[in-house]
């Protein structure tokens, strides 16, 4: 493990790199100012080889030295490095700074080998514990936003879910009624697929609703469109900041790619290719009412649509406060 010596002493760094190699740490490096001591430490931490404990000569000429183990403990990067103080001051004034900003330890010269050793010991079991904790706090991290990540997917597609899409649907409502803009609805309903499962299976069923959620998701590019998986397959998107024009225009883009990727439907009575059937719905949320206007226009335009032949797309415009306009 890697101990830094601050200390503008010779005669004591000589003093206790000698007690340390012997104690088992030859991995020593000696500054004799706290600018040299900063430039170490942030490149052993760039270089990911960190200093594991200071050894903080606090008398040292120059610079005040609780000033510096200050102003360590106080960066982020370094907080976690135990600091020894040494100083042949023991008066309880000077140890009680010293700890006050941030020493965890210290020791009176002259230095003892022995009471060095056992310091130095454990300052470092200390250490150890400190990185293994980081460590575990990392990783469950970055497993919480794995799973937050996976709560929000669809299983099968790997688009958003359910959840995610009633979650997004509500804070969207209240930013675009917030800022007075239309936001755009589609709920998009694959013709006739219990036809296409009876005939192929389900296997196929599924492989033919992931090439679907494929080509719904690449009709949208703004970031803050949201494309799930509703249930079944029924898909919907929501378009933020997008007006009635817009939303019809992402719905064009999906039939031409579903046209495109040209799945062959054995038992559909619209078309030889996998089609889909959209319901398009936009208007400015009116703040004091629920998202669920915008759902129910963009449910009826997907029902208009497959009443009037399916493999089409039928549009509704709100106008504010949650009214339907046809
Ligand atoms: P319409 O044109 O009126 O929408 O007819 P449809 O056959 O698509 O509609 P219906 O609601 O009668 O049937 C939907 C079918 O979707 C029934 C079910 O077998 C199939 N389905 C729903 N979820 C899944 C799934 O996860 N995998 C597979 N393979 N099929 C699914
Ligand atoms: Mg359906
Ligand atoms: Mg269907």
């Amino acid at each position: 493990m890697k101990i830094l010596i601050v200390s503008d002493s010779k005669a004591s760094v000589a003093q206790l790199e000698g007690i340390l190699t012997n104690a088992g740490y030859p991995n020593t490096t000696a500054v004799p100012t706290f600018q040299r001591a900063m430039g170490v430490l942030s490149i052993s931490e760039q270089t990911k080889s960190p200093v594991d404990l200071i050894l903080m000569d606090i008398d040292i000429k120059g610079i005040n030295g609780i000033a510096a183990t200050l102003t360590i403990k106080s960066n982020n990067e370094f907080q976690d490095i135990p600091i020894i103080a040494i100083t042949c001051q023991d008066d309880e004034a000077t140890l009680d700074r010293a700890f006050a900003a941030g020493a965890s330890d210290y020791i009176v010269k002259p230095v003892s080998r022995i009471e060095l050793r056992a310091r130095v010991r454990s300052a470092l079991q200390l250490r150890r514990e400190m990185v293994k904790r980081k460590l575990r706090e990392r990783e469950l991290e970055r497993l919480a936003r794995k799973l937050e990540r996976l709560s929000n997917l669809d299983g099968l597609t790997g688009i958003a879910n359910r959840r995610c899409f009633d979650d997004t649907l509500v804070k969207e409502w209240v930013r675009n009624g917030r800022e007075d803009a239309e936001l755009g609805l589609l709920m998009i309903d694959i013709d006739h697929f219990k036809g296409y499962n009876d005939a192929l299976g389900h296997l196929d069923g599924d492989s033919c609703l992931c090439a679907v959620a494929d080509a719904i998701r690449t009709a949208v590019h703004r970031p803050g469109d949201l494309v799930a998986r509703y249930g079944g397959e029924e898909f919907a998107i929501i378009l933020p900041k997008t007006d009635y024009v817009g939303a019809k225009s992402v719905a064009d883009t999906i039939h031409a790619n579903l046209a495109k990727i040209c799945i062959k439907h054995p038992n559909s009575s619209v078309s030889r290719t996998v089609t889909v059937s959209i319901g398009v719905a936009s208007g400015i949320p009116a703040c004091e009412t629920a998202p669920d206007h915008l759902l129910l226009a963009a449910d009826r335009a997907l029902y208009q649509a497959k009443q009037s032949g399916r493999n089409r797309t039928e549009s509704v415009s709100l106008p504010k406060l949650g009214t339907i306009r046809h």
